[in-house]
């Protein structure tokens, strides 16, 4: 199989559903000799693959998002059941923004990196001209985290093989089926062999990834294994995409819709059981409404259906692992000791079903309030002013999004400017990572580099400056045969040349025409 590994090794990695504990199927892991021989194929198919028309790259892309809408409820079925998340959420969240994005790349990518003339000032009046030309890098690597194990990979998958790139693709140890069916969808698609490929397993598979030498990877994770990543990858001076963690602030102003802020924050703190990246992890709310706009949002978190993710009507899925509900313990356990008052949940249901928690009287100086938490956790902490609201949102190590809330669209813009995180969203939640054409990626411990957008494209290409000079019969005055009067040219140039005005310019022309005449009798 073209996207497959023929595994000689017989340890697998089983993948169990987090609300039932049941086993959903089983992978057998990539050893690490395995993981070197598939990036050399991966380099082997890349030689051909850059090769290819853009219109060959869009049929097979568009043909891969036609077998994804034909299997779309087993897709969302096998997301729910490896990661525990709603059903309804496999296909709104997972689904539906990562099809949008392939069909804009599948149509865009040609002309995003279309070869472009640069202008290059008087050296253009001078017979040369610069022309920019984007090749793809080569094998990219990417190691994703479980949490949207389909539509974060697949962009990424899309984006480089529109490229030109192949691609080796380690999903995380959580959920290895729903990167197997990434790898199904394109071999159906009919992508050449080995242009994207799978391995499997834990933490060591992906080391093994970074160390066998591809020359891009694409990392979405947490902080600590971000900088493990980009440690390993200097090795091979191998550039890295790091999108890591988040704490990301939601600001409520006085004059929000309060009915829609509430919604929003609820949903924006317990969507995919608070799992994202992106997910309100910290309220700030003015103190004129904070009172009436807290009830609003537990008696909505209070309406909330947790349960299986696979039943229609949930909406709170279990968590992912138990690893992440202990921290979910933990920093309600940290939010009881600081004196915060949890208002509903606090508790686990049953097993890795976890009710949604609103807490309030938070403040800034908590632990729970400066580590991410990646659970279902709404704390809740007021502001009197813009300023004050600005600063307890930047006070973070981290930023990736924030959201504001208000009725003035102004006031919104300019806040949203002084919030030093990768997407700042006014009057909206979360969502930004699901509009494949802007750039995302965060500032601070939140990563760097992009994904998405021409931003993002660009990561997945190197610009090669193709210089040309027509006219060749006299020598450039700047090559050997220095002299006084070179270094009195070149001083001259710098006065004059270098201000990029022709009109201060023409007086040079005389001592060019001189130092030109100097060099040619040499
Ligand atoms: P981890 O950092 O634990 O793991 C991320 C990926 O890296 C997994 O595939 C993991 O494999 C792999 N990995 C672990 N150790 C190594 C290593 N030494 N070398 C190479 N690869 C390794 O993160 P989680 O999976 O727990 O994801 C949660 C984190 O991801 C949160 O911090 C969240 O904020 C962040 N995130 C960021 C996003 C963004 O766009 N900025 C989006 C989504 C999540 P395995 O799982 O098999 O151990």
């Amino acid at each position: 199989m073209s996207a497959g590994i023929e595994t000689t090794k017989r340890e697998e990695l089983v993948s169990t559903n987090p609300a039932t504990g049941e086993e959903v199927g089983r992978v057998a892991i990539t050893s690490s000799e395995e993981v070197r021989e598939a990036l050399e194929r991966s380099r082997r198919a890349f030689e051909i693959w850059q090769r290819t028309p853009f219109s060959q790259r869009k049929r097979i892309v568009m043909r891969a998002r036609r077998v994804i809408l034909e299997e779309m409820d087993s897709i969302a079925k096998t997301i729910s059941e490896e990661m525990g998340k709603p059903i309804a959420e496999a296909h709104s969240t997972e689904i539906a923004p990562v099809l949008d994005l392939m069909q804009y790349f599948a149509k865009r990518t040609e002309k995003m990196l279309r070869p472009e003339k640069r202008p290059i000032g008087l050296l253009g009046l001078m017979g040369r001209h610069s022309r920019i030309v984007y090749k793809p890098v080569g094998v990219v690597g990417i190691i994703p985290a479980w949490n949207f194990p389909f539509s974060i990979p697949l962009g990424e998958v899309v984006m480089a093989i529109m490229a030109g790139n192949s691609v080796v693709l380690k999903p995380s140890e959580l959920t290895p089926l729903t990167g197997n069916k990434i790898a199904e969808v394109f071999e159906i698609a009919q992508l050449p062999k080995d242009v994207l490929q799978i391995v499997h397993g834990a933490g060591e598979t992906g080391a093994a990834l970074v160390e066998s030498g591809p020359d891009k990877i694409m990392f979405t994770g947490s902080v600590a294994t971000g900088k493990k990543i980009a440690a390993a990858a200097a090795e091979n001076l191998t550039s890295v995409v790091l999108e890591l963690g988040g704490k990301d602030p939601m600001i409520v102003f006085d004059d929000a819709d309060l009915d829609k802020a509430s919604s929003a924050a609820v949903w924006g703190a317990f969507t995919n059981a608070g799992q994202a990246c992106a997910s309100v992890e910290r309220l700030y709310v003015h103190k004129k409404v904070a009172d009436s706009f807290t009830r609003m949002v537990v008696e909505k978190t209070k309406k909330l259906r947790v349960g299986d993710g696979r039943e229609e009507s949930t909406d709170i899925g279990a968590m992912s692992s138990e690893r992440q509900a202990a921290i979910v313990d933990d920093h309600i356990e940290s939010f009881h000791q600081d004196g915060a008052k949890i208002l509903t949940g606090g508790n686990r249901k049953k097993g890795l079903l976890f009710e949604p928690t609103v807490i309030d009287g938070a403040d800034n100086s908590m632990r729970a309030m400066k580590e991410e938490t990646f659970g279902p956790t709404l704390p809740i902490a007021e502001f009197e002013n813009e300023d004050e609201a600005i600063d307890l949102a930047n006070d973070t190590e981290f930023g990736l999004t924030a959201s504001v809330w208000t009725k003035d669209i102004s006031k919104g813009k300019r806040v949203a400017e002084k919030i030093l995180a990768g997407s700042v969203m006014v009057n909206e939640v979360v969502y930004t990572h699901g509009i494949g054409q802007t750039p995302w990626g965060g500032f601070k411990n939140s990563g760097y580099g992009r994904t998405h957008g021409k931003e993002g494209l660009m990561e997945l290409v190197v610009p090669q400056h193709v210089h040309v000079n027509r006219f060749t019969i006299t020598p450039d005055i700047w090559w050997f045969g220095y002299s006084k009067n070179a270094i009195e040219t070149f001083k001259e140039m710098s006065r004059t040349f270098s201000s990029g005005s022709i009109i201060k310019t023409i007086p040079f022309l005389p001592r060019m025409y001189k130092r030109l005449r100097e060099l040619m009798k040499k």
